[in-house]
């Protein structure tokens, strides 16, 4: 479903991404993990087309992102592939149900009566039914990076991209959004998920990739790349985490 191959991406003179190639198939979830500067959002960024890249191939179903140049083909791609943030960024003045509900409506034009019953059940999904009418300010951090992902849902991606959305979670939220993420992935959900949190990466991930200056240095099964790490670099960066 998603191809890098040999992606190069620089910001000035400074090389940021030094040949990128990955493969991501349908239904997959894939964990990007490695020390802070070495391109993991860089990679995300590219793959969603918010940063144009300088060499090499990135496919996204039938997109190839690399070559699109028109809004609207931009807007189509944006519709297949939903990013999460570590900062959540929902309207402060529209509640849970609204910040769902309103992409679908005005930018897919989708009826207002399915949206919302679909927005319930994405609610509900994510064990906040009753939270449907609070305000962003209402809920804590956990709450509102489920309404996230509830909204990112709610445009039907066929691939959800999360950048460290537990990052700036108190420890209690994050295991319900980990949760959340993790019943997503079980029903098929194909995402990348650049993580700091190698047990959730390890139990839900189906391959790891380690990045370390702009490289995949070391891509495996997580039980492979974190019992038996083959590359010195993972092994140092590994024996820092965990
Ligand atoms: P972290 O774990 O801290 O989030 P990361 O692996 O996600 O790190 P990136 O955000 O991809 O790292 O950044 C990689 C490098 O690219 C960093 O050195 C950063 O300073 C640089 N960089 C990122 N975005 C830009 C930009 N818009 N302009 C210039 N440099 C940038
Ligand atoms: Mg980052």
């Amino acid at each position: 479903l998603i191809e890098l191959d040999n992606v190069r991406k620089s910001f000035g003179d400074f090389e940021v991404l030094k040949g990128i190639s990955m493969f991501v198939q349908k239904g997959e979830a894939v964990c990007i993990i490695g020390p802070s500067g070495s391109g993991k959002s860089t990679i995300l960024r590219c793959i969603n087309g918010l940063f144009p890249i300088d060499e090499g191939f990135i496919r996204v179903g039938t997109h190839r992102v690399h070559e699109l140049k028109s809004d609207k083909a931009m807007r189509s791609l944006r519709h297949q592939v939903a990013m999460v943030f570590q900062q959540y960024n929902l309207f402060p003045h529209r509640t849970a149900l609204q910040n769902i509900m309103m992409a679908p409506i005005q930018v897919l034009g989708h009826d207002r009566a399915e949206v919302e019953e679909r927005a319930r059940k994405l609610l509900k999904k994510v064990r906040l039914s009753e939270k449907a009418d609070s305000y962003p300010g209402q809920l804590s951090g956990g709450q509102q990076q489920r309404v996230a992902i509830a909204r990112a849902l709610a445009m039907q991606p066929e691939v959800i991209l999360f950048d460290e959305v537990t990052a700036a979670l108190d420890p209690e939220t994050v295991k319900d959004v980990l949760f959340a993420i993790r019943e997503l992935v079980e029903e098929g959900l194909t995402c990348i998920l650049v993580t700091h949190e190698m047990k959730f990466a390890r139990e839900v991930s189906q391959r790891v990739c380690f990045t370390d200056h702009g490289l995949i240095v070391e891509s495996a099964p997580p039980a492979e790349l974190f019992d038996n790490p083959q590359d010195p670099r993972t092994r140092e960066f590994l024996g820092q985490v965990l």
